[in-house]
Order: structure tokens, then sequence, then C-alpha cells
């Protein structure tokens, strides 16, 4: 994490500046390339787990991008949302994405496996609300039911106009799919959006996790986050765990759930299930309990 995702003057210079850049215009036409192939043109989604600190039960997974380019190798995620986000192909990487997702719900299902999957989408694709009948259609085609189903936004994307996208994201809430505000405390008007909006989850951003063991501005964030959320009925996770003292201290300050590399990395689906089977949670022992013996 640098300047350049803090919305201050640097970032929008960067911006700008990328708009027009060869790498960006190539990611773009390849993006557009690879959604056209049946194959995924070497797109993938990756899950991380997410764990119930108190239980440590596996409550979810958080389905993150991955792109291996045929010719720049992997690609950061940032950098291909970034990058993706201005044109009309973002509409149809989201597209695919809760396509996958759904589609990999329901491939889970029989195996007793019911978690709940949270997906990133970009605050561009609800400024229109198809993206409410694409996502009754996937859940209706594959007989997943909407409540296993999270959309994640990030405050960054709020920023512009919370306004628009309010009447999508009232839909998706009746609908039954949860929202999630992802990196929450990044942006400008953080308790505007947990008025305005009808959120289920705030999901604390990973610099504050990051700092919250040496630094107490960052610890002190991280517990007042917390607090907030619970005094809102909101769920709180935190993302970015990445050794056992910031576990235990999220854990002491009354944080739910966790995900981060302490536990578990993203991995391709056919792994969750191998994580799961190996894992030492004792939550995850349950579940795996209940998994077919490999
Ligand atoms: P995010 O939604 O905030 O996702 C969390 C990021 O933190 C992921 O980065 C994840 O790999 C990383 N992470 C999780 N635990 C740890 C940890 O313990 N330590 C460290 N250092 N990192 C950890 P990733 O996968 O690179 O994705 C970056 C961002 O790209 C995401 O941030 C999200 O905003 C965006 N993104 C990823 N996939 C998608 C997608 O399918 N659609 C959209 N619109 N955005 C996506
Ligand atoms: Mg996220
Ligand atoms: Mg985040
Ligand atoms: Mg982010």
């Amino acid at each position: 994490y640098d300047a350049k995702h803090r919305g201050d003057g640097i970032a929008l210079y960067a911006a700008e500046s990328d708009h027009n850049s060869p790498r960006r215009l190539s990611l773009v036409a390849d993006l557009r390339k690879a959604l056209e192939d049946p194959e995924g043109g070497g797109l993938n989604v990756f899950y991380q787990p997410q764990i119930e600190i108190s239980s440590g039960e596996v409550v979810g997974v958080e389905a993150l991008l991955r792109w291996h380019h045929p010719a720049y190798g992997p690609v950061d995620p940032e950098e291909l949302i970034k990058a993706a986000e201005p044109s009309a192909v973002m509409r149809q990487l989201t597209r695919w994405v809760l396509a996958e997702v759904v589609a990999q719900l329901a491939r889970w299902r029989p195996m007793a496996l019911r978690l709940r999957c949270a997906v990133n989408v970009s605050v561009r694709d609800l400024h229109n609300d198809d993206i409410v009948e694409h996502v009754t259609d996937l859940l209706r085609e594959h007989g997943v039911t909407a409540d296993q189903l999270q959309l994640e936004i990030t405050e960054e994307g709020l920023m512009a106009d919370p306004n628009r996208v309010l009447a999508t994201l009232a839909k998706l809430d009746k609908l039954g799919v949860a929202i999630a505000l992802d990196d929450f405390g990044t942006g400008y008007s953080s308790m505007q959006h947990l008025r305005r909006l009808p959120l289920a989850e705030v999901k604390i951003d990973r610099t504050f996790v990051f700092g919250m063991r040496e630094d107490p501005d960052d610890a002190a964030i991280v517990s007042s986050i917390i607090e907030l959320a619970g005094a809102l009925g909101l769920r709180v996770v935190a993302e970015g765990v990445e050794d056992e003292p910031t576990w235990r201290m999220l854990h002491q300050q009354g944080c739910e759930v966790a995900q981060g590399w302490f536990y578990a990395r993203p991995m391709p689906a056919e792994d969750l299930l191998a994580w799961i089977a190996r894992t030492t949670l004792p939550g995850a022992r349950r579940l795996a309990s209940r998994l077919p013996a490999a």
C-alpha cells in the first residue's frame, strides 16, 4: 500500500498519466480476449478462508481474481481492476467472476460445504441495476441461495457519488445478498456510508491491521471500528492478519471474523478442500469431518 492508493493528489496524477499507457491499453484489450475464451484465458478465481476467531470455524471465503497474462505473467489484481474500471470490460469481468463463484458454490454443495462467498465488485458495476438481474438469474440457474453470496464494495469507489448506487444496493439487499464495505477507514466519508447504505458488514482495511501490533494509533483505530460496527449491528471482519499476536489482539478486542496469511492465503478452489482437511482449526476440523474421504 502506497500513496497511490490513498486518494491524495498524487493518486489523481498517476491515474491520469497511466490511463492511456501502452500497458494499460494492452491489458484491457487482452482482458477482453481472455473473457471471450471459453477456457478463461488465464483468468482464475482464488478463495481465501474467513475464520470466526472465537470458534475457529471457517464461515466463508472471499473470491479474489487472478490473471496469468500470456506475456506479462501474473498481473497484480489492483492494477488489473484499475485498468479495467474506466472501460466497459469491467462489467464483463464482474459478470465472469460472479458466474465462476456461483458455479463453484453449486459444486461445493453436494460435498456438504455450504460456504458463503464474498465477491468484490466495482462501484461502477452498481451504477446500473442490471447486476441485480444477473445475480438473480445465476442463483436460480445453479440452485444457490442468496445468503451464500455477499458483495464487497470499497469506500474508495463510493466517494464519487454514493447516491447513484443506493437503489441497486437496496435491490440486492432485498434479494438477500449481503453487502460489505471493504477497506473501511480509508475513505473520506466513512460515517456517511455507514448511515446511508444497506450494509451487513464492514471490513477493516488491512493497512490498519498490519500496523496494530506496533502502532498504538492503528490499534486504537481498529478497536474503535470494532466497537462502532458492534454498536451499529454490523459484522466486522479484519483482513490482512499475518501473525498470531495480531490474531490474539483482534480476539481480545472482540473482532468476530478474520482473514489473512497467518491462517491461509487465497488459493484455487481445489486446494481449499485440502486446506480444510489438514488445518488444525477446530471449526475447520468439523467441516473436514463432513467432506468425503480424499
Ligand atoms: P481486497 O478486496 O481488500 O482484498 C484483500 C486483499 O488482501 C487481497 O489482495 C488479498 O490477497 C490480500 N490479503 C489477504 N490477507 C493478507 C495478508 O495477511 N497479508 C497481505 N499482505 N495481504 C493479504 P489481492 O488478491 O491482491 O487483491 C487486491 C484487491 O484487488 C482487492 O482488495 C480488491 O479490491 C481487488 N480485487 C480482487 N479481485 C477482484 C474482483 O474479482 N473484482 C474486483 N472488482 N476487484 C477485485
Ligand atoms: Mg474485498
Ligand atoms: Mg480490503
Ligand atoms: Mg483494496
